[in-house]
Parts: structure tokens; sequence; C-alpha cells
């Protein structure tokens, strides 16, 4: 209750007050931020993936100029030598305006990152866009088979039924390449499971699906739970350190992060950027309010 009426009130607090609350989650506004916090998360032993803030739009116009911010990400990530790749989300590129052209500036920049060798992955967006996105994958892996990922959520009903679905898709020699996360959008029961003990029992059922199947699986999440049975997972199915990720976003759970990496499994961090980081924020808090805790305690907490 309280974290709603939080989150109802972010946008209207002055935005240099609601940067102190966010900047632990976001590198900055531009390139230049979000690579010198790639370069220290690879010091540190961690790969990243980049993602250009910004969702929803107007004009195909719009879809252009985040077209061409993605492939002047792609160029600069190249030049700077970090271990890093990139993630987008649909919309920005006009999937509810124009499915064709969204799909032509995904090819661009698929195309782009291949010309790279770097690797998109397309984020999962809210369960209007699913069916959408899932199609999107499709026609882009069967043109670039080892540059174009994909993102699964755990509390869609639908989701081991999809994951069968795109196994046409999959070899051996270029493996299906998911992450695996909960969700983050607020869905009806009748598509989505609600509860924590549910959610989590069925996304340890499609890591299982992925493992068996030799997919190649980023294991992203925070929860500690699910870590160790991910962990189970990976020792029962023996599963090799190279078809395995685990994946966090920037500032959270640092030392969860940690305690994988010191068991020398990769770790990607998800670092969102942009000059939109206002209208990211405050949407996200509607979106689900539980984040206010999560923000209020980073501006007492460090580490
Ligand atoms: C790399 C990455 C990419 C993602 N991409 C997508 C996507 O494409 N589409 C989508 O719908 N969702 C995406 N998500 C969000 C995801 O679906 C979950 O909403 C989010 O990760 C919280 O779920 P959890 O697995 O961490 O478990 P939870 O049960 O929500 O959290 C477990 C514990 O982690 C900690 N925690 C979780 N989130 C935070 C936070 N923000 N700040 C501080 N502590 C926190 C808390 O201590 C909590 O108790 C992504 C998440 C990650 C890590």
């Amino acid at each position: 209750m309280l974290n709603t009426m939080m989150a109802q009130l972010i946008p209207f607090l002055p935005q240099d007050l609601v940067w102190l609350f966010s900047k632990r989650y976001i590198a900055g506004i531009d390139v230049d931020d979000a690579l010198e916090v790639s370069k220290e998360l690879n010091s540190q032993g961690m790969k990243v993936t980049l993602d250009i803030l910004g969702e929803f739009i107007f004009t195909m116009d719009e879809a252009k100029q985040n077209t061409r911010a993605y492939m002047e990400l792609i160029q600069a990530l190249e030049g700077s030598g970090i271990d890093g790749n990139l993630s987008l989300k649909p919309t920005m590129f006009g999937l509810l305006l124009d499915k064709e052209g969204c799909y032509r500036h995904l090819w661009e920049i698929v195309n782009k990152a291949v010309e790279c060798n770097t690797f998109i992955r397309i984020d999962m967006e809210d369960s209007g866009c699913t069916s959408m996105e899932i199609e999107l994958f499709r026609r882009l892996r069967a043109e670039f088979p080892r540059h174009v990922g994909l993102v699964v959520q755990a509390y869609l009903k639908r989701t081991l039924r999809d994951l069968n679905n795109l196994m046409d898709l999959h070899t051996e020699e270029t493996p299906l390449n998911f992450r695996l996360c909960k969700g983050i959008y607020t869905e009806p029961a009748s598509i989505a499971f609600q509860q924590y003990h549910v959610i989590n029992a069925h996304y340890l059922e499609d890591l299982e699906f992925m493992f068996k199947n030799k997919i190649y699986a980023g294991v992203a999440t925070h929860d500690a739970t699910l870590v160790e049975k991910a962990f189970d997972l990976i020792e029962h199915y023996k599963v090799p350190k190279h078809m395995v990720e685990f994946q966090m976003l920037y500032g959270v759970t640092p030392k969860l992060r940690q305690s994988i990496l010191d068991k020398g499994y990769d770790m990607r961090v998800y670092i969102p950027f942009g000059d939109q980081w206002f209208g990211y924020s405050t949407r996200r808090l509607k979106e689900n309010p539980t984040m206010v805790t999560h923000i209020v305690k980073s501006l007492f907490m460090k580490g």
C-alpha cells in the first residue's frame, strides 16, 4: 500500500531527487557512461549487456532514431574492447505501430551485430507483445542463428509450450539462446502464475527444459533460492560452463553476484542507460511498486 502510494508520487518529484534513487540501477545518460560502467564490471570479472532506455514511441521516426542509437552503440562497443552484448525492447522500434517496420529495424541492428561480432538479446515485454516478439525472434534467428536470442518469462503459463514450439530452430551446432526471468509486468491470473512458489516451480521447470535440450541458458534472477536450485540442475544435467551464464540487473544483489563468480561461472550484468531514465524509472515503479522498497533501501545501503 505504502509502496503503491510512493510509486504514484515519484513522477511528481524533482528529477534530481529521483536520480538519487535511480543512479544505483542506471549507468548514466550517454554511451560513455555505459562504457565506463561496463569497463569497471569487466575489470571485476563480469560481462555486460547494454540496454538503451525508452520504451513507448508514437512515430516510426522515433523508431528510426532508436535504431540509429543502437547502431552507434554497437559500433562504440566494438571499438571499446568491452566484453559485452546488447539487449533491446521491440516496442522501441515500432512493434505496436508497424510490425513489419519494426522487423526491418531489428534486422538492421542484428545485421550490424553480425558485422561487429556481437549479440542482440530481444527483451520480453508485457503479454500483449509476447506472440509478436516470439515471431520477430523466429524470423531473425532463421537468418542470424548465432547473433540473436530471446527472453522468456517463467510467470507466463504459455512459456513451456513456447519453448517446445521453438525447438524446430534448435541445433547442437547453433543452440537456441534464451534468458529466463520471472517476468516483471503485472499480468492477469488467467495467463500468468501469481504466487512466488508457483512462479519459482515453473522457472525451474523451464530451466530444466533448457538444460535437458542443450539450449544455452541465461539464468536471470536475484533469488538466492533459485540460484541454488539452478546449480543443482547444472550438476544433475552436467551442463558445461560454456552453455550457461547467470544474469543480474546493475546495482542489485552484488554479494550473490560475487558468490556465483567465485564458483567460476559467467555473470552478465544488465546495464540500462539513456536520457529517458526518468520515464523508465517511474514506469517500472508503477508496474511493480515493490521496487520502491529496493530503491529506498539503496539510499541507505552500499555494496
Ligand atoms: C538480467 C535480467 C534481465 C531481465 N529482463 C527481463 C525481460 O526482458 N522481461 C521481463 O519481464 N523481466 C525481465 N527481468 C526482470 C525479471 O523478470 C524479474 O522481475 C526481476 O528480476 C525480479 O525477479 P527475481 O528473479 O530477481 O526474483 P524476486 O523474487 O523478485 O527477487 C528475489 C530477491 O532479489 C532481490 N531483488 C530483486 N529485484 C531487485 C531489485 N530491483 N533491487 C534490489 N533487489 C532486488 C530481493 O532481495 C528479492 O527478495 C530481467 C531481470 C534480469 C536479472
